[in-house]
Order: C-alpha cells, then sequence, then structure tokens
C-alpha cells in the first residue's frame, strides 16, 4: 500500500510503497477513505512532539474508512462497515476504562502512544525487513491501516467519510471540551482563543450550549469571519488590541468559561486573566514539551477561579462519535463548511504547507 512517510523531522514526509500484515484477532484492516491534517502531526514533523516517535513513521490520527478484514475474535464491526478511527485506543478494562473516562484510558495514553506501536507493542508495517511505525495506533495517511478493533467506532453509512473523519479529531476535542468537559450553563458567558479547526469546533459547542456571549479570539480576520459564521457573536483581533480587556468588556467584567485552542503558555495565561471570578480556563491546546504556564498564586482565594485540563473532549468515544454524527445529520453540527481544502495522498507536503500558512479550517487527505 501507499503511505505517507516520515522519515526524520523537519524533512518533508515521502509518499511511498509500504508492506503491511494481515489483521491479528483483535485486529482490523481498515481501507482509509479520509483523513484530516491536524496540527498536532504536524508538531510532530517538526519535532516539536509530545514524545519521541520511532522512524520511519506512518502520520495521521483523523480519519475515517470502510472495514477490509477483521481479525477472528473482532465482535464489534464486520467488513464493510463504515469507521471513524479514534486516536485514543480504549481498553475498556482499566481504571480510567471503568469510570467513564475512556479518553484517559492507560494502555491508549501508555506503550501504544510512547512506543508507536499497536497494543501488543509490535508493528504491521515494514520494508525491507525493517518496521515503519504506527501514529496513534491508528496511522490515518495511508492507503490502509492495521488497527486494534478498540481503535475504530462503527458509523452509519449515509454520512459522508470526509466528513466523518473530522470526529476522529478536532471536532471530538473541540465540541466535546465544551459540552463534555466544561458544561456552561445556557447564558453563560465564554470566550475561546484560537479560531483554527478545534477552535471553531468549540464555538460550535458552545452554540449548542446556549452559552451567550460567545466571544472567538484570533489573529487572523479570515479566522475571525470563519468564527461568526459558526456562531460567534463577538469577535477579538488579538493583532490589534489587548484580548483579555476585550473580553472583559463585552462580558461586563470576564467569561464564565475560557477555551485555550492554540497551545501556547501565554494564552493559557491570558485565558485565566479573561475570567469572571468563579470562572474556569478549560486548556486544550498542546504546548510544546517542556512548557511551563505560571498563574499569580493568590488569585485562587481571592477569585475562586479554576483552570483544568481537556484530552479529546473527555470523550467516550462509542458514545461520543455517533453523537456528533447524529448531530451533523439533524443539522445542529456543522462539518460540511469545515473542510475548505482537499488533497491527494501526493499533496500530503502541500496540505501541511498551508495548514501552517494558516489557510485551512481543515484539510483533509482523500485516498
Ligand atoms: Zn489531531
Ligand atoms: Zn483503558
Amino acid at each position: 500500500m501507499r503511505a505517507a512517510v516520515l522519515h526524520n523531522y523537519g524533512q518533508p514526509m515521502k509518499v511511498e510503497e509500504v508492506e503491511i500484515d494481515d489483521p491479528k484477532p483483535t485486529e482490523v484492516k481498515v481501507k482509509i477513505a479520509a483523513s484530516g491534517v491536524c496540527h498536532s502531526d504536524y508538531a510532530f514533523i517538526l519535532g516539536e512532539q509530545y514524545w519521541e516517535g520511532g522512524m520511519p513513521m506512518i502520520l495521521g490520527h483523523e480519519g475515517a474508512g470502510i472495514v477490509e478484514k477483521a481479525g477472528s475474535a473482532v465482535t464489534t464491526v464486520k467488513p464493510g462497515d463504515h469507521v471513524v478511527l479514534s486516536w485514543i485506543y480504549a481498553c475498556g478494562n482499566c481504571y480510567y476504562c471503568t469510570v467513564g473516562k475512556s479518553n484517559m484510558c492507560d494502555v491508549g495514553r501508555g506503550e501504544m502512544v510512547t512506543g508507536n506501536t499497536l497494543a501488543d507493542g509490535t508493528n504491521r508495517y515494514h520494508k525491507d525487513g525493517k518496521p515503519y511505525y504506527h501514529f496513534l495506533g491508528i496511522s490515518t495517511m495511508a492507503e490502509y491501516t492495521i488497527c486494534d478493533e478498540k481503535s475504530v467506532v462503527k458509523i452509519d453509512k449515509d454520512i459522508p467519510l470526509d466528513k466523518a473523519a473530522l470526529v476522529g479529531c478536532a471536532v471530538m476535542t473541540g465540541v466535546g471540551a465544551v459540552i463534555n468537559t466544561a458544561k456552561p450553563a445556557a447564558g453563560e458567558s465564554l470566550a475561546v482563543f484560537g479560531s483554527g479547526g478545534v477552535g471553531i469546533s468549540c464555538i460550535q459547542g458552545a452554540v449548542l450550549s446556549g452559552a451567550y456571549p460567545i466571544i472567538a479570539v484570533d489573529v487572523k480576520q479570515n479566522k475571525l469571519e470563519l468564527a461568526k459564521q459558526f456562531g460567534a457573536t463577538h469577535t477579538v483581533d488579538a493583532s490589534k488590541v489587548n484580548a483579555v480587556e476585550e473580553i472583559q468588556k463585552i462580558t461586563g467584567g470576564g467569561a464564565n468559561y475560557t477555551f485555550e485552542a492554540v497551545g501556547q503558555p501565554q494564552l493559557m495565561r491570558d485565558s485565566w486573566d479573561a475570567l469572571a471570578k468563579c470562572g474556569t480556563a478549560v486548556v486544550i491546546g498542546g504546548a510544546k514539551m517542556g512548557d511551563e504556564v505560571s498563574i499569580p498564586a493568590l488569585d485562587f482565594p481571592f477569585t475562586e477561579k479554576t483552570i483544568r485540563g481537556t484530552g479529546y473532549g473527555s470523550a467516550r468515544m462509542n458514545v461520543d462519535i455517533p453523537k456528533l454524527l447524529d448531530l451533523y445529520r439533524g443539522g445542529k453540527l456543522n462539518l460540511d463548511d469545515m473542510v475548505t481544502s482537499t488533497y491527494p495522498l501526493d499533496a500530503v507536503n502541500e496540505a501541511f504547507a498551508d495548514l501552517h500558512a494558516g489557510k485551512n479550517l481543515r484539510g483533509v487527505l482523500m485516498m
């Protein structure tokens, strides 16, 4: 099969033929239809990754496709089923899976990620006897992937696969940060730092929750226009004004909730400063390894503010991925306008260049 392969940090990806094994008993082979181009892949390419990677690496962690083969012990999907790939494998047995926090699965966030293999610690891709590594257990920037059945979620066949792919990362992460993690009440105020794929998904989550006002903050005017189109009631151009003061002005003192969807420590601090008393700042963005955030310690007793993390939209994948696709079908979640460019697999480097230039809300590779 053909796959987009990273051989060294900072270098372009190479689209090349890679040998792929048959699925083991608990695994499936999926023919990938579409793979979203996410900033987390790009950070990995640049070597700003959050963990050490095995090379060569087949990237991609936001995808959808059709099951082609299922291992002998697979029970939840069969060949022909349409699936969204989940970059968190949820084992179902660890403490976190058991208490309904499968997005924090010990296996899905453990060895499988840091070892860049499948759950059993081995690889299914190779070339000339050399192993090729798995990105987050799903490596979606390829014609096929082999992954565990616990990394796929079956979806209805009427959902276009290029739209479904987005729910595998950006949309789940952004919408989930609002409706699963923060859960604002109707009429509570909310500000989102960053209007990329995740930030816009946050804004869509804010609309679903009935928050008001919904303030989008970005430094690019085209992104702020998009934010309005997706439901932001106010926009703040942080290249021109002080975003914290502007949010305080719009909300009459500070927002009940803020979301950091960029991954910069300074914006995490801004999202804290822009809060009202008793407000909650939710950090979504992945910063660089080693980055730290500092917060005035007296704010804790004086303001009762909270700062908290969110990962993968606090999703329980088997429940939340189909739920978001239901909302899409019902016209409550706009996925159609989020895909702003599509590319063939061969144009993978162009797709990342466009991501870096901020041209897309979401670019999608079509296999
Ligand atoms: Zn992603
Ligand atoms: Zn688990």
